[in-house]
């Protein structure tokens, strides 16, 4: 696969420290909700450095360009000069890559997203594509977000879930919530608590996609298979 020019359509924080970039291409061709995409940048003196960043769009959304949740780490290679692009400037980018992490129409198994920060970004386009495709199973989306707003696409998530009755949504926040919050959902995700949200759901008829940093995904993937859930059906994504 080639890399190809892209353009910047548009860069704005949706959170804290997440941006939003939309790319806008010739050709980019069918994906997958799940998949993600190669950037490279190339500095005057030849020097290159490339990271992977999820696609947030869902793929029957596309048309219009592609969304990407990029976490602004102040002293990230890439992120940080990411954050610092205008509308009209170009990026080299790969894509699609991917292809374990990935959900479509065909998967009939009730369905479970868990992110946290900037893991959220694949199960977005997951639970968009879920209900662009009118899917009648349950979807069930867990997150993790250090405060409310650390949390990217907050209303746009909110306002999904409320007009669908097949999606069940939680938010834990870890250090910093509303004093409404129910305490339930305050602090980390742990055993006990993911026993109580996902008690119902078949053990041998759920797939559970997980992504985020690594501890937080091995931490998490661990509950599930030790809840019962089919450790094949337990697809996860590291994001270092
Ligand atoms: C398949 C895949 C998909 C990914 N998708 C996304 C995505 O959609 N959005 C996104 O923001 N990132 C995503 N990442 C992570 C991304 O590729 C980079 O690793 C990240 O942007 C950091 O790159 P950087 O050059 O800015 O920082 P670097 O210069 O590489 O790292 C700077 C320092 O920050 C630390 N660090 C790296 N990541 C984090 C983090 N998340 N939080 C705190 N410290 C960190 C590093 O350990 C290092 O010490 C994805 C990674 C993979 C493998």
């Amino acid at each position: 696969m080639d890399w190809q020019i892209a353009t910047l359509k548009s860069i704005k924080m949706i959170s804290n420290d997440i941006a939003s970039l939309v790319l806008a291409f010739n050709n980019f061709g069918s994906y997958k909700a799940g998949q993600y995409c190669d950037i490279r940048l190339t500095a005057v003196d030849g020097y290159q450095t490339q990271r992977s960043y999820s696609i947030a769009t869902p793929p029957s959304a596309s048309k219009d360009g592609l969304e990407f949740g990029i976490q602004i780490l102040p002293d990230g290679e890439v992120s940080s000069y990411l954050a610092t692009l205008v509308p009209g400037d170009q990026l080299e980018i790969k894509g699609p890559l991917g292809g374990h992490f990935i959900w479509d129409e065909s998967h009939d198994d009730d369905l479970v997203l868990i992110g946290a920060g900037s893991g959220i970004v694949p199960l977005y386009s997951m639970a968009q594509e879920f209900v662009l495709q009118n899917e009648s199973q349950d979807l069930s989306f867990i997150i993790s977000s250090k405060s409310l707003e650390d949390l990217a696409w907050k209303e746009q998530i909110s306002e999904m879930s409320n007009s669908n009755k097949v999606i069940d949504t939680n938010i834990f926040l870890t250090r910093q919530y509303p004093p409404e919050w129910n305490e339930s959902f305050t602090g980390r995700i742990n055993l006990r608590r993911l026993q109580k949200l996902l008690n119902k759901k078949s053990r041998a008829n759920t797939e559970i996609y997980i992504c985020g940093r690594t501890q937080f995904v091995e931490d998490i993937s661990t509950y599930c298979v030790d809840l019962g859930f089919d450790s094949q059906k337990v697809r996860t994504e590291r994001y270092g």
